[in-house]
């Protein structure tokens, strides 16, 4: 088997050591350090997503569906909001859509009509078809020969068995000249380390290396596919749902990075470990397996119950070394509201929403600072987006024996005067 990055035939080293299943064929290169799975061929994928096992799971089509694809919008809107807003009528095609929700957002919300999508699922693509009167076919050949201006692939190229064909055939028959492809994968290789996933949503290191993901990406593998198969970044986020980003046409490049195969097993190796310490509760040894762990060192700052001047200069140092992860604001935005330290919070909080626009935590606590404050305006906008985020809370308090969101934006408005414009910028 060739590896899709640099091309070298067989030169794999194997590593199903590391899974409680030792037959799974997961491989690393030995050249560049890619990492996959052996066994999968392109026709098994495709049977594999056919089955609608995981939608059971998932609860599909009912309110655990919903509650995913809301959360996932918010990530949209904060990473493509404004390509979408600053650009009219846009033909946008979204590979591998799922029910279609992100081509739902661009046609409703920013009022691009000439949007499609392909779905092998045939579940996934019934439900868009009917419930959101989208055009879901199964390949984008299905379309006919056609140039798109936005190709979105979220989370697909860890489930192709090539991705470089994949990612080369649509950019050189399908992307319009000034087209871009907006691109999101897990990193995998810096799982416990990934800014927003947190230990508890991956359940264990076996869930985090699931075998419906054979492509096992590190920042450096990502960045030399997209080398190779002639794609440029222009905007990117490595802040929530993995790493993200916008790109556009340049000429390919067959230099690639090597990464070192051994040091990449290592850091698997580590990874494991980390993961079996954080589960044992014993979080100072986790992140002394692997450092970059966020919610290790959180917690491990926590349990040690400093002072919150040292927990404020520990967070800091963290959040230098690691600027783009959630937490480490969110908790110093905490330490800060409980010294009465609002300007602090408010900053903090602000930073928290914009590296995970989908947590609904972080509006509410910064929702109920302002609130405090009597700013209600700027209270307002935050409980309407927490609204957004979590539409249950009209009904249900985020924490218990708190008023609902929708309690507390009565409140606001009740207080607003009548001759400012309202939270969603109109007159009243
Ligand atoms: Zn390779």
């Amino acid at each position: 088997m060739k590896c899709p990055i640099c091309d070298t035939n067989e030169n794999w080293h194997s590593l199903d050591y590391l899974r409680q299943r030792r037959d799974l064929g997961f491989i690393i290169c030995k050249t560049c350090g890619f990492t996959t799975y052996r066994r999968r061929s392109e026709e098994e994928l495709k049977k594999f997503y056919e089955r609608s096992d995981y939608n059971i799971i998932r609860r599909f089509a009912g309110t655990a569906d919903f509650e995913t694809k809301t959360r996932k919008k918010m990530n949209h809107r904060m990473f493509l909001g404004p390509y979408l807003a600053d650009h009219r009528n846009l033909q946008i095609i979204d590979v591998g859509c799922s029910t279609g929700y992100f081509l739902e957002l661009c046609r409703d919300e920013y009022g691009h009509q000439r949007v499609c999508g392909t779905e092998w699922n045939p579940a996934h693509a019934r439900y868009g078809r009917h419930r959101l009167e989208l055009d879901i076919r199964t390949n984008i050949e299905d379309f006919g020969p056609q140039r798109y201006d936005l190709i979105c692939i979220e989370h697909v190229l860890e489930h192709i068995a090539k991705p470089d064909e994949f990612l080369l055939n649509l950019r050189d028959n399908y992307l319009a000249g000034d087209g871009v492809i907006a691109c999101a994968v897990p990193i995998w290789y810096d799982f416990i380390g990934s800014p927003s996933v947190t230990a508890h949503e991956a359940g264990g290191f076996e869930s985090i290396l699931p075998e419906g993901h054979i492509n096992v990406f590190s920042l450096r593998s990502f960045a030399n596919l997209l080398a190779k198969c002639g794609l440029h970044v222009v905007q990117e986020n490595y802040s929530y749902y993995g790493y993200r980003v916008l790109l556009e046409k340049t000429p390919p490049i067959t230099d690639f990075s090597a990464e070192a195969w051994d040091m990449q097993e290592q850091s698997l190796v580590r990874q494991k470990a980390a993961f079996e310490a954080f589960v044992a509760g014993r979080f100072a040894d986790a992140h002394r397996h692997y450092h970059r762990f966020p919610l290790a060192l959180v917690k491990d700052i926590d349990q040690q119950q400093k002072s919150p001047a040292e927990r404020i200069t520990g967070i800091t140092q963290l959040i230098a070394e690691m600027p783009n992860v959630d937490v480490f604001h969110w908790y110093l935005a905490r330490v800060y509201n409980l010294l009465g330290d609002y300007g602090n919070a408010i900053t903090n909080y602000s930073r928290a929403i914009r590296l995970k626009p989908n947590d609904p935590i972080h509006y509410w606590e910064l929702a109920e600072i302002l609130f405090k404050l009597e700013e209600f305006q700027r209270a307002a906008a935050l409980y309407e987006k927490l609204l957004v985020v979590e539409p249950k809370c009209q009904f249900v308090p985020l924490t218990a024996g708190q008023p609902t969101a929708l309690d507390r934006l009565g409140q606001c408005y009740a207080n607003l005067p009548d001759d400012i414009p309202d939270a969603c910028g109109t007159t009243t």
